[in-house]
């Protein structure tokens, strides 16, 4: 059987998993079905109030952890492949010992999306302050911050490939299409 559609965001999913996707996209439902299953936006809008929310979620589950310089929405971040957002580490060497300085990108687009959507995002991010792969233990404290994370982070991929095929912003307020353009 050929896959008619190519789905680069669920490449690491099994074949079948992909064809279901493949189909809920073809019959045009994948957009009804995501905004069923979330059907409201969240109110973290400006960077000020994602820095906030990070934060909580930081200082809930990983209060020992490295510190974070900054967290802002990234309007320049290319949203291919696995780049939903992305943590930065510069060494910054301050007489002999070198500090490392963590930032949390991420991509505009969440700005209008579920809360859930940007807590995946988050919490994978903020497991990179303790782990830099992808590894098991990486994937383990993503589980502990959000034990849906996987699920959630399937839906996040599940709405690229809505977006990529040319579906419409779910979450979008009208009247606020200022960053839809991008
Ligand atoms: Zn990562």
């Amino acid at each position: 059987m050929s896959t008619p559609v190519l789905l680069p965001y669920l490449q690491s999913y099994s074949t079948s998993l992909q064809q279901q996707a493949g189909s809920l996209l073809q019959s045009g439902k994948l957009g009804q079905w995501l905004l069923q299953r979330h059907p409201q936006a969240h109110q973290m809008r400006s960077d000020k109030a994602l820095h906030a929310y990070v934060m909580g979620l930081k200082g809930e589950h990983m209060r020992n952890s490295a510190g974070l310089a900054k967290v802002v929405y990234d309007s320049k971040l290319q949203l291919v492949y696995q780049a939903l957002g992305i943590h930065v580490r510069t060494g910054k060497n301050h007489g002999g010992k070198t500090q490392s300085r963590h930032e949390i990108r991420i991509g505009s687009l969440f700005k209008h999306a579920p809360e859930s959507f940007l807590r995946m995002i988050a919490v994978h991010e903020l497991a990179h302050l303790r782990e830099s792969d992808h590894n098991k233990a990486f994937y383990q404290l993503c589980e502990y911050m959000e034990p849906s994370y996987h699920q959630l982070e399937l839906e996040v991929r599940l709405y690229l490939t809505w977006l990529d095929q040319g579906g419409h912003r779910l979450w979008q307020v009208a009247g606020d299409a200022a960053d839809a353009a991008s």
